[in-house]
């Protein structure tokens, strides 16, 4: 049963009316003069009903608290009680109650309700009738309270149950709220994945795939009024850039880029980034040719102008590459892989712009095949390391050796590190390659020395992207350490192309390693254009003149005295200077006459490995 508050059930009007009629009767039946249904509220127990045919009698018991007594005894033994003795000590007005019966009228839950008392100003014992008229009356006033206590827990639980319901609404209007919210999220997500699939987050243009599938569809109405081309947009200095300012500039520098392929374009081309720092534009007409070669001029001469960048000013140069859709069944993806082999083509030849032609076509092939094979070369052992002897133009004895790279691969045979190294630089495979070079040719000297004695020197050759490892003076000098090659034995060779690279990263490379003891020489000198220059920007130890130069001495009037030229003035600046492809006696008098240090071509000896190089050239007594 539910544990209903009865103090707050009220009782209805047309039962309390009832009830009022009843005692009237009851009162008028059995002749007595005041019938009441007394109802504690609170702590006090007051009259709540009460026949109202003796009007006088009753307003006298309003305030009789002998009336109170009785009711609260009927109330507390929860039993009848007859009273038919006046309170003697009342003195007249006692006789205000002659007599009193009351009964205990009390809710189904066993909550007081009160009493029905019967009270007369004279003794009247009630007679047995009027008795069980009376508990008659007080089991109709008993099912009356069941009927409103009932209604109440009817009530009550109505109410609970509209509780709970509202209870259950707010939470289902939350739980809708919830999922609306997630539902937006989602579709917000939706709409963010399909627009990375589509677009390029940096820039806002199209990405590679949906540049693909467009120019896919574009070519679907390719014919003769309507000719397709793609443009790749290549930059020649990308790489540095991020080195020498970082991503974030590098970042906005694309963003600029995109900016202004845009300002040259109106809305027939379609542009995209494909990747890093290559951007593609197709072009559609009728005169896709001329049309292509106008937007490249244009291009070409919006980039002259510098990039201007937190405080920076920064140069980028770019270059192109053209491909050219021969018919509709030509693919997207071949077309812009075309265009890219193109850019390299322009990138390599210092041109502003190429067609992809045959010639280019085979080159990517060959490039292809190549990569194909040289990313397992290593882990199949394909790669050695060949020793070419380097000779003191004085002694005529061997002082170094110039390790050299070999690849020979069961199908491709051997290939020229002429032929791989630029693959492996531009797949940054070159790291990988130049770290078992470097290794194997410290491992290596370590035992030339027993058999050349402790001033013998290995010469390595170090690419571009070598020097832009933060970790290589570190990893030289664990080698070093590893092997326990003095640094002053190991030299190595670097390119302009390092120069070229990063000209401060390089300086600072440079002044590390010679700190560290290692020598540092400027190989194929005289075959760039900034040469002269960088002798005097880097304190090297060595120059190699290139082979070129050499070859020519004995014929060329003009190269022997520019060979001359260079030859002094390495002198001047205390440098050793290196003879590189001497193959005749005339080119070794040349050196001799001139006084360079080492010799270093086919007369003294091809590249070879290492142990053949130990039984030429080695002097086992030293050993
Ligand atoms: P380089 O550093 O100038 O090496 C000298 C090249 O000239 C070698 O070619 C050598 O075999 C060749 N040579 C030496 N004497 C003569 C001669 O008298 N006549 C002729 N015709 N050639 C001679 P190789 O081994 O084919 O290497 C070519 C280039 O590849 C090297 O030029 C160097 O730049 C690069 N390279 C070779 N090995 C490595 C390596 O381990 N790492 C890096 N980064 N580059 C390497
Ligand atoms: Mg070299
Ligand atoms: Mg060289």
């Amino acid at each position: 049963m539910l544990n209903i508050n009865t103090q707050v059930i009220e009782i209805p009007e047309p039962m309390f009316r009832g009830w009022q009629q009843t005692l009237n009767l009851i009162a008028d039946s059995i002749a007595v003069p005041a019938v009441f249904i007394m109802r504690v509220h609170h702590n006090d127990i007051e009259i709540y009903v009460a026949n109202d045919n003796q009007v006088e009698y009753v307003g006298q018991l309003q305030q009789s608290t002998e009336l109170q007594q009785h009711c609260q005894q009927v109330i507390n033994q929860q039993s009848s009680l007859l009273i038919t003795e006046p309170n003697p000590v009342s003195g007249d007005n006692s006789l205000v109650i002659g007599s009193y019966f009351g009964l205990p009228l009390n809710w189904p839950n066993q909550q007081v309700f009160g009493a029905l008392c019967f009270i007369d100003h004279k003794v009247n014992p009630l007679t047995p009738q009027h008795k069980s008229f009376i508990l008659l009356f007080q089991q109709a006033l008993q099912a009356d309270l069941d009927l409103l206590y009932q209604k109440a827990e009817l009530a009550h639980c109505n109410m609970q149950l509209k509780e709970q319901l509202a209870k259950q609404n707010v939470a289902l209007a939350v739980t809708k709220q919830n999922l609306l919210y997630e539902l937006d999220s989602r579709r917000a997500l939706e709409s963010r994945l399909i627009y990375q699939q589509h677009y390029d987050a940096l820039t806002g243009l199209a990405n590679q795939s949906s540049l693909i599938s467009q120019v896919d569809a574009m070519l679907t109405h390719v014919d003769d009024n309507n000719e397709l081309a793609i443009i790749y947009l290549g930059l020649r200095n990308f790489r540095s850039i991020n080195n020498s300012y970082g991503y974030t500039i590098g970042d906005k520098i694309l963003l600029q880029i995109s900016q202004r392929i845009h300002q040259q374009l109106t809305t027939e081309y379609l542009i995209g980034r494909c990747w890093g720092d290559a951007f593609a534009i197709v072009v559609r007409d009728e005169n896709v040719v001329e049309q292509t070669i106008d937007l490249v001029s244009r291009l070409s001469q919006s980039f002259d102008a510098k990039f201007q960048l937190d405080g920076f000013v920064i140069t980028v140069p770019v270059c192109f590459g053209i491909a050219l859709a021969d018919s509709a069944n030509d693919k997207a993806i071949s077309l812009l892989e075309k265009s890219e082999a193109a850019m390299s083509v322009s990138k390599e030849q210092s041109k502003y712009y190429s067609f992809f032609d045959q010639d280019i076509e085979a080159v990517a092939c060959e490039r292809h095949y190549l990569e194909s094979h040289l990313a397992e070369a290593l882990n199949n052992n394909e790669m050695t390391v060949h020793y070419q002897p380097m000779v003191s133009v004085k002694s005529g004895r061997v002082m170094a050796a110039e390790a050299l790279v070999r690849w020979t691969n069961p199908v491709l045979g051997a290939v020229s590190p002429e032929r791989f190294i630029y693959l492996a630089e531009q797949n940054g495979q070159i790291l990988a390659i130049g770290n078992f070079v470097l290794r194997t040719a410290i491992k290596q000297a370590a035992e030339f020395r027993h058999q050349f004695g402790d001033d013998f020197c290995i010469a390595v050759n170090m690419s571009p992207v070598q020097f832009r490892d933060d970790n290589l003076v570190i990893h030289v000098a664990e080698l070093l350490a590893y092997y326990r090659l003095p640094p002053g034995c190991l030299e190595l060779e670097i390119t302009e192309g390092v120069l070229l690279q990063d000209e401060l990263k390089a300086g600072i490379a440079i002044d590390a390693l010679q700190k560290l003891g290692v020598l540092v020489s400027l190989d194929d000198f005289g075959t760039g254009y900034a040469s002269l220059s960088y002798l005097q920007k880097y304190s090297f130890d060595t120059l190699k003149i290139d082979r070129s130069f050499i070859q020519n001495v004995t014929k060329c009037e003009e190269d022997r005295e520019l060979a001359r030229a260079i030859i002094a003035m390495a002198k001047k600046l205390h440098l050793y200077v290196v003879a590189e492809g001497v193959e005749t006696a005339e080119q070794n008098q040349f050196i001799i006459d001139e006084g360079c240090d080492f010799g270093q071509g086919y007369l003294f000896g091809k590249p070879v490995p290492a142990k053949l190089f130990a039984g030429l050239y080695g002097n086992l007594d030293a050993g």
